[in-house]
């Protein structure tokens, strides 16, 4: 599904990612972990080209995103789900039009736009707050919004950066809850930056750990943190205990 080698990338003199290479298997749903600065964001970002690579490949589903053109690669974010840890949500539109507004852009008649909305928001159990605006939402509602806007176009692969890290520790659990139903039903291939271990250790077929720029250790959740073969799986097994 998702075949990335050698991507690298650097910022003026710093390597942020050095040759990192991964592949994501159809329906998985892959946990990024590592340390603060270690490239995580960097990494996923580059999936969809919101920071173009310097080098290396990404293939998704046969195609080299790296060498699409501006309206290819229009079309292909339409595939690729994007979650950001600051739910970037629209405040004077309500919260079903956020989520309609990239489908509207998209060219879909408002009326297909309107279904396709309710029913993602729906899956995120938003439907009943569809006409408030994200200033009269929680953090953790708005966030579930933010997943409905990427729901919206059906994505095959869903990019996960950081979706609870801004959210009041009481409010992180709704928004993991969403996450754990859609990593069950398979509902899109997932690859999630996060540090929260008990969605890791639970909800991740495989667990990617990183460290400065690249790839140190990667498997299952128990192998990983039960039986870590790097630095930071040792330092993650370590919190655990
Ligand atoms: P965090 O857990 O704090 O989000 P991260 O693993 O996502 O960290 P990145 O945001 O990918 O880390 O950053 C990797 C490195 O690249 C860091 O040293 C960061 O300071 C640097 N960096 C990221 N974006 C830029 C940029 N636009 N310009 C310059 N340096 C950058
Ligand atoms: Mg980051």
């Amino acid at each position: 599904m998702l075949h990335i080698q050698n991507l690298y990338k650097q910022f003026g003199s710093l390597v942020a990612v050095n040759n990192l290479s991964l592949d994501v298997a159809p329906g998985e749903t892959v946990v990024i972990m590592g340390p603060s600065g270690c490239g995580k964001s960097t990494t996923i970002r580059q999936i969809n080209r919101l920071i173009e690579p310097d080098h290396g490949s990404i293939v998704f589903d046969g195609v080299e995103i790296t060498k699409l053109n501006d309206d290819e690669l229009r079309n292909m974010r339409k595939r690729i789900g994007y979650v950001f840890q600051h739910f970037n949500l629209i405040n004077r539109l309500s919260a079903i039009e956020n989520v309609m507004l990239g489908l509207v852009m998209g060219g879909q008649n408002k009326e297909e736009a309107y279904d396709k909305a309710m029913a993602a928001m729906t899956k995120v159990g938003m439907e009943h707050l569809k006409d408030h605006k994200p200033s009269e939402l929680s953090g953790g509602q708005q966030q579930r919004v933010g997943i409905a806007r990427a729901l919206a176009f059906e994505p095959e692969l869903m990019l996960w950066d950081e979706p609870t890290a801004s959210l009041d520790p009481m409010l992180v659990r709704e928004v993991l809850v969403v996450m754990e139903e859609l990593a069950k039903y398979r509902a899109a291939t997932m690859l999630v930056v996060t540090h929260e271990i008990a969605f890791a250790l639970h909800v991740a077929d495989r667990i990617v750990l990183m460290e400065k720029g690249t790839i140190v250790e990667s498997g299952i959740p128990s192998e990983v943190f039960v039986n870590p073969a790097s630095h930071v799986g040792c330092q993650y097994k370590e919190l655990i205990e």
